[in-house]
């Protein structure tokens, strides 16, 4: 891996508060850090020098206090999440919170005005501390933002944040940030009450000493008349909280506690006093802070951060870069999409003006979805991108070109041979083929080592993941230019060998296969993917092959079979079904017939295919999970034993989690396919896979 960003936990901070006072001592500043510091985190120890600080003001006389930054782009991000982490006893936890809300019922209890001036994220413990402030001005830059990410993370806001936040905005806004864990941007924030101004940077300074003196003070924001009645009386808390938890448990189908519990503390807590309200709070902090849930959760946090890191010091050569995309298809158009949104200059090229319109036609609809833009941004998108059928011979300023044509190696080839000798030697040539292999498209191009494999997956605009894939002469720097142009357009980057399916394919078709194999024992289409919910994926195996499509699968499962031989052959029902115009979600009829948005698993499978209608062996729901996640499991051993993720072993086993979770949907509580086999016991799983090898066959031979 390039850029090899820290994936273990980040060293604790040491930093303090710092106190002044204006000339005439009528305002104390707090500042949260020192100007050096990237991210402004609550350490205890910067807790313990906020509380000296608030005890030295409240005997100090002065007017007002503004709490700020040392900068106007970094407020404050909240509690160390490696605290969080390294924390195993519910009673240390619910301590760690009484802590800090003693801090902010001091802040709220000071006896002069008290202004939080935001710059910048403001989440939440940064969050939790402006809200027990009287005022709360954020800028207007597009970096503010301010909210309660924490039930993300798996546990729920825990210095006061459950008890404040409603009564600030009312009881379905705040239920509506803290279920769902969100930051607003800083016009989202005004709307819903939860700040009082919008200022620029500029002014934030003086527009919170001018408040803090008492001049001007912002007009109050209310809370909208319905909420306020839906917060203020029992009837209408318990109706917001049935409604909530109808919507969580659909949402999350009861495998996150963190949301359900914070439902529970945050309107429950609107009946309460502050003390009994941030007792309750902090308790079940400390439930939640050592439940697996969240271990897995904050596990996974870390890997996202470390991602961001990648490529970083190619920060600066990918900021301005042009791009070619080369095809207007789906993939193409949403690659254009994404890099156009992101301030880059952008050539399409396709072959004819048909397949032009229709990726322009994609990625004006997909923009038309991005409501925080105005119309105005939306254009101004939209005109970087330049849809062309036949592109200028010379291409001098394309710093990166991306293909992304029909998968057809020979088609492939062909566009690249073309294009290597019209761009500059320096540009990096970017295959986003699904399935064929890097360094053999590379081969006869000249300075491979520009060559490498940006997959992007389907949809664009919705999946995060991006698989950079390093060919045999990739160079590192290629590999660091393509990670950072990746977390330039807000994806998680992983980097991963040239083998057959990469490493997510690689992971997934074992699943899928084996789904097919539970249709031909005779279990029902129902049955298979009902087990795959249950242990928490996204959608079951059968209707990810319909959304995938029989004719990709078909194709991909070739290649799997072609790369690593019988075990990965697989009856081939996708074929079979190709062959009666039955390709999936895209036609209409796959394993499901769709209608509109209803879809039923079409009943006459199991005559087409001559299948037994009632399992040959009867099997529990566990029984058919176990049978296909132990696929996942097991080819992704089998990819970190052979370092299709990296060579570095820790570094793989993180790669491995991140692309599990964002490119397959392993459920996020799990934690990513390694994070949770180790959970489970490396040689009990081994032991269930030699059992099954005797049972199924060579399939389930054990990594
Ligand atoms: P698509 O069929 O939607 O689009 C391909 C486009 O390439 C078409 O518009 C076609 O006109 C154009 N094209 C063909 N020959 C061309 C040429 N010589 N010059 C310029 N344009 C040409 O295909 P897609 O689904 O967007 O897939 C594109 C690539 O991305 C494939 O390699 C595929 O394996 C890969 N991919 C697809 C997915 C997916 O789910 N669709 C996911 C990841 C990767």
């Amino acid at each position: 891996m390039t850029d090899a960003a820290p994936l273990t936990s980040p060293p604790p901070q040491t930093s303090t508060v710092v106190l002044t006072y204006s000339d005439d001592r009528k305002v104390a500043t707090i500042t949260l850090g020192r100007n050096d510091e990237r991210a402004i985190t609550l350490t205890p120890e910067r807790l313990g020098s906020f509380i000296n600080a608030l005890r030295e003001v409240k005997g100090s006389g002065v007017e007002g206090v503004v709490i700020c930054a040392p900068t106007v782009d970094s407020f404050c991000v909240g509690a160390d999440i490696s605290l969080i982490q390294s924390v195993t006893d519910a009673e240390r936890g619910a301590a760690l919170a009484a802590e800090g809300q003693r801090a902010y019922d001091l802040l709220e209890d000071l006896p002069c005005v008290t202004v939080a001036a935001i710059g910048g994220p403001c989440v939440g413990g940064g969050c939790e501390m402006v809200l027990a402030c009287d005022y709360r001005i954020i800028t207007d830059a597009p970096s503010s933002s301010i909210g309660l990410p924490e039930t993300k993370l798996g546990i729920l806001p825990g210095f006061g944040g459950t008890y404040r936040m409603p009564r600030v905005v009312g009881l379905p806004k705040a239920l509506d940030i803290i279920l769902a864990g969100k930051a607003l941007k800083a016009q989202q924030a005004y709307k819903a009450s939860l700040v009082d101004e919008v200022v620029s940077p500029e002014t934030l300074a003086t527009r919170a000493d001018e408040i803090a003196r008492g001049q001007k003070p912002p007009k109050r924001r209310k809370v909208r008349f319905l909420d306020r009645i839906l917060s203020s009386y029992p009837l209408g808390r318990s109706f917001v909280k049935m409604q909530a938890k109808k919507a969580l448990l659909k949402q999350t189908k009861g495998f996150y506690p963190a949301p359900l519990r914070a439902l529970e503390v945050t309107v429950d807590g609107l009946g309460r006093g502050r003390e009994r309200g941030l007792t309750v709070e902090a308790q079940e902090l400390g439930k939640l802070i050592i439940t697996p849930e969240s271990k897995a959760l904050v596990h996974l946090f870390f890997l996202t951060e470390a991602a961001k890191g990648l490529g970083k010091s190619a920060r600066k050569e990918i900021s301005d870069l042009h791009a070619m995309v080369i095809g207007a298809g789906t993939m193409g158009a949403g690659i254009a999409g994404a890099l156009a949104k992101n301030n880059h200059q952008v050539i399409v090229k396709d072959t004819s003006d048909a397949s032009l319109q229709r990726g322009k036609d994609h990625t004006t609809k997909e923009l038309g979805k991005l409501r925080y833009l105005s119309s105005f941004e939306r254009a101004a998108v939209a005109s970087r991108i330049d849809w062309l059928q036949f592109a200028s011979p010379t291409m001098s300023r394309t710093g990166i070109v991306i293909e992304a044509v029909f998968e057809d190696m020979n088609l492939k080839k062909r566009i690249f041979a073309d294009i290597a000798g019209r761009v500059h030697p320096d540009s990096i040539l970017a295959t986003n083929t699904s399935s064929l292999s890097v360094t053999e498209m590379a081969a006869e191009i000249s300075h491979p080592e520009r060559f490498i494999g940006m997959h992007f997956f389907n949809p664009v605009e919705k999946m995060p993941l991006v698989e950079i894939i390093r060919g045999e002469h990739s160079s590192e720097a290629t590999i660091s230019k393509v990670a950072a142009l990746t977390t330039e357009i807000g994806k998680f980057p992983i980097v991963v060998r040239d083998v057959p399916g990469f490493l997510i394919n690689r992971i997934l078709i074992p699943y899928l296969n084996e789904a097919i194999f539970l249709l031909m024992g005779g279990h029902s289409i129902e049955e298979i993917d009902k087990a795959a919910l249950a242990f928490g994926m996204p959608m079951g195996p059968i209707r990810l092959l319909d959304e995938v499509g029989l004719d990709v699968a078909a194709h991909v499962s070739k290649v799997m079979v072609h790369g690593y031989g019988e075990r990965m052959s697989v009856p081939d029902f996708a074929e079979k079904l190709v062959a009666l115009d039955r390709k999936g979600r895209k036609n209409g009829a796959g394993f499901y017939t769709y209608a509109g948005k209803e879809s039923a698993p079409w009943n006459g499978l199991a005559h087409a295919l001559g299948l037994p209608t009632k399992p040959t062996k009867a099997q529990t729901q566990e029984e058919i999970a176990d049978r296909l996640i132990l696929h996942l499991v097991n080819e992704a051993m089998k990819c970190l034993n052979e370092g299709v993720a990296g060579d570095d072993r820790e570094l793989a086993k993180k790669q491995i989690d991140l692309g599990t979770v964002m490119g397959i949907g392993f459920p996020p509580f799990r934690g990513g396919v390694i994070y949770h086999a180790e959970k489970e016991g490396l040689d009990s799983i081994r032991e269930r896979l030699i059992a099954f090898e005797g049972e199924y066959g060579i399939r389930y031979k054990p990594f």
